[in-house]
């Protein structure tokens, strides 16, 4: 399920995508579970295994971007690189009288927090995460999301976290990576940066979203749509028509 992601995803994003917590809280925890023997719940397994996946996927980054890691390397690389911090770390948990679980949620939120800058469609899974009081809480919430991405074919699953993130191969967002043939951030029409929500709501340059609207609802639901992964293969066929890395795809699930 882990893929399609543009490198320059914020991490955070796919934490909240993936439903696996920040690295580091997660290898304290991992600690802190052994020393303290406490129960390995299901969301144990479930952590580990994304952890691996997203590893395995964005774990090796060299001149031609993330390379796969084979299972072995991945395994190695789950390793905490330094024990001391962990343990200094577990030190203060256990002095404020926090159970493991209870910090990492709490922390989760605060860097969600603190690492949001402006808006993006990925807020109602950063607002679930928020809403919740225990890590189990958070899980059941995500995976509501997590299953709803295994109803679309895997192209699907892919742009629908790239809308949601806005790192989508929109002008926008090539833009601001710096992608040489993009000289601006703007849509053609000129009125405003080309996003998601742009293209959507429909414009001189984007005539075939008045028509998405009419058969599937305004703007604003389109979105929302989007943001809780509802019913939303319409509304990525017609992303995709607008995306060209997209075309073949398209082609093929339209054959
Ligand atoms: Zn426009």
């Amino acid at each position: 399920m882990v893929a399609g992601a543009y490198k320059a995803t914020p991490i955070r994003n796919l934490e909240v995508e993936t439903l696996v917590p920040p690295l580091d809280l997660y290898l304290n925890k991992r600690v802190a579970d052994f020393e303290a023997r406490l129960d390995q719940s299901g969301l144990q397994v479930v952590m580990d295994d994304a952890r691996l996946k997203i590893l395995r996927r964005f774990g090796k980054r060299g001149r031609r971007g993330c390379r796969r890691m084979s299972l072995n390397a991945a395994t190695k690389a789950f390793k905490p690189t330094d024990l001391d911090q962990t343990q200094e770390a577990i030190g203060a948990w256990q002095a404020q009288g926090n159970s493991p679980d209870e910090v990492v949620t709490q922390e989760w939120k605060n860097r969600f927090l603190a690492s949001q800058r402006g808006r993006s469609l990925a807020d109602i899974q950063g607002q679930t995460l928020l809403e919740a009081k225990e890590p189990k809480e958070i899980e059941k919430a995500l995976r509501k999301y997590l299953r709803r991405h295994k109803k679309l074919r895997k192209e699907e699953s892919s742009l629908l976290i790239q809308a949601r993130t806005g790192r989508i191969g929109l002008r926008k967002f090539l833009f601001l990576r710096r992608v040489p043939s993009i000289a601006t951030p703007y849509c053609e029409c000129g009125e405003e940066e080309e996003t998601v929500y742009h293209v959507l709501k429909g414009c001189a340059n984007n005539p075939g979203a008045y028509e998405l609207q009419r058969k599937e609802g305004p703007t604003d639901a389109l979105i929302r749509r989007l943001q809780e992964g509802d019913r939303v293969r319409p509304i990525l066929r017609w992303l995709m028509g607008r995306l060209p890395e997209y075309r073949l795809a398209l082609e093929l699930a339209t054959d």
